[in-house]
């Protein structure tokens, strides 16, 4: 079987340098750009498994890059953003990226990323189409809407259930605030991220086995939430 090939978007060469040594020395394939038009050229001309995309770059922004790559894929995307740019980075999943990383980061902290990416694309491949999902000790039958812990069915109500479903189905993508309230309860809510904090806590609450240490849903502080593959 082929290596990953991941695609390293990043116009500062030290940092793209760091991440390609990092890619090549734990057996990915990797493919640089340090422009936006080069990035969406070589995600075009080699459909790379994963894309580390930095979101300051001289030509084209970050954003309208993952704009137009979703255009005709969606392939994982990686946002790399400084510290300060919470707004960017909460941009950048709402135009379609995956997951984010904060500059400085760390290589574990890179290639953490990078794994979770990965078992999102298995557990994407594997289970298309299939009624039921699974995670740990999470069950969801779609076909009935039962939920189950560790197969004790637990009982949620219809708006924990739809925000359940929501964050299984996109289960290793970081969803924003507004995004979840949004397909929530439609456009006319208003981003309410209080409202929203009050049923994921009771959600929790019924779902994770230690609600007081989530392992299932992740919380992202000014961002979002993520549902990890456990
Ligand atoms: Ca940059």
């Amino acid at each position: 079987m082929a290596n990953p090939l991941i695609l390293v978007v990043e116009d500062d060469p030290p940092i793209r340098n760091l991440i390609a040594v990092t890619l090549k020395a734990h057996g990915y394939d990797y493919l640089t750009a340090s422009t936006g038009d080069a990035a969406i050229m070589q995600a075009s001309s080699h459909n790379p498994d994963v894309v580390f995309l930095d979101l300051g770059l001289p030509d084209v922004d970050g954003i309208e890059v993952i704009r137009r790559i979703r255009t005709w894929s969606d392939l994982p995307i990686i946002v790399i953003s400084a510290r300060s740019e919470d707004k960017d980075k909460i941009d950048a999943l709402d135009a379609g990226a995956d997951d984010y990383l904060t500059k400085p980061f760390s290589v574990e902290e890179l290639l953490a990323r990078l794994r979770v990416m990965q078992r999102r694309i298995a557990a994407i491949r594997a289970s298309n189409n299939e009624p039921v999902f699974v995670n740990g000790p999470l069950k969801i039958d779609y076909a009935t809407g039962c939920v189950y812990l560790d197969d004790a069915e637990v009982h949620l109500t219809p708006i924990e259930y739809k925000l359940l479903c929501l964050l299984a189905q996109n289960a290793g993508k970081v969803l924003t605030h507004s995004f979840i309230t949004h397909k929530i309860w439609g456009a006319a809510w208003e981003s309410n991220v209080a409202s929203l904090r009050v049923f994921m806590a009771t959600l929790r609450k019924k779902i994770e086995p230690t609600p007081s240490s989530p392992q299932l849903i992740q919380t992202h502080i000014g961002i979002g939430y993520r549902m990890l593959r456990i």
